[in-house]
């Protein structure tokens, strides 16, 4: 429950508030998940007025804005000379409807992403990095996901450089097309072989399998995931079979070895 708003006008002001422990303070994106009825109370700090919405492009990085839309960054592909990898786009589609999508954040999406989030899934297999203040640390979001809750106390997320000279493929099985997945890959390949294989589907975060300097052993890497991975939605048997059969499927789509 928000018991306090906030919306700064600097990023010095956001990192006071971010700074106190009383009450709990936390930067809001689009607030699409701070939003929900919770038993938690929480200050919010808007992002709003911070100008951290920008989006550009240097060389093979894209620099995106921690306050970006995802459906900004889904009308940016194709409108600039920026082009997205078509299983990004069809992952930021996957994540929530037009509605969600032009109040949902860039950075509120990779924070609060869970093991079911195609964003999440997807942009952990590209594996972007992202500046955190204070201090202006720059880390991975592979190495944040599993730290979130202690690495963004008091702080907050202001760029993802996302690398735009990577292939990636999102493959996935869920009830309906529009539903959010019960097994998904992301596999991103990049120019020197580097392969990363990302499965979601389930858990409290996507999950990585694998990351080599090429694709062989993915599969098998794939198989070992969802050991335990059952639910009322989906078996961990059923889980394991369809996260080789959907690495195989990426794999192949990007003419990678199977
Ligand atoms: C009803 C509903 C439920 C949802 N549940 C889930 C779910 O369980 N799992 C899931 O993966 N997706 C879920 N989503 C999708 C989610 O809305 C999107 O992933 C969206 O991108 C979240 O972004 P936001 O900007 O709205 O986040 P917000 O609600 O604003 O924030 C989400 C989290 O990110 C933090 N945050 C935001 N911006 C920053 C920043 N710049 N720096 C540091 N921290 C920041 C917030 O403090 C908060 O912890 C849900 C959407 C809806 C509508």
């Amino acid at each position: 429950m928000i018991i306090e708003y906030h919306r700064p006008q600097t990023i010095n002001e956001a990192l006071i508030l971010l700074s106190r422990d009383q009450p709990a303070t936390v930067p809001l994106g689009g607030g699409t998940v701070l939003n929900q009825p919770s038993r938690e109370a929480y200050a919010v700090v808007d992002l709003q007025s911070l100008g951290l919405d920008e989006i550009n492009k240097h060389g093979q990085l894209l620099q995106i804005g921690a306050t970006c839309k995802l459906q900004s960054l889904l009308e940016l592909d194709g409108k600039s000379d920026v082009v997205l990898p078509q299983a990004l786009c069809d992952a930021i589609r996957l994540e929530g409807t037009i509605n969600i999508r032009q109040l949902a954040t860039v950075a509120g999406g990779l924070v609060s992403a869970d093991g079911r989030s195609p964003f999440g899934t997807a942009m952990l297999a590209l594996n972007p990095t992202l500046t955190l203040l204070p201090g202006e640390e720059e880390i991975s979001y592979g190495e944040l996901l599993p730290l979130r809750d202690l690495k963004l106390r008091h702080r907050l997320i202001t760029q993802i450089h996302l690398p735009l000279n990577t292939k990636l493929s999102y493959h996935y099985v869920s009830r309906s097309p529009f539903d959010l997945p019960l097994v998904s890959a992301a596999v991103a390949i990049w120019s020197s072989g580097r392969t990363r294989v990302v499965l979601g589907g389930y858990g409290e975060m996507p999950a990585l399998a694998f990351d080599g300097p090429e694709s062989s052993g993915a599969e098998i890497a794939a198989q070992n995931v969802f050991q335990n991975a059952g639910d009322q939605w989906a078996s961990a048997q059923y889980r394991r079979e369809m996260a080789v059969v959907l690495t195989k499927r990426a794999i192949a789509d990007m003419g990678g070895r199977v």
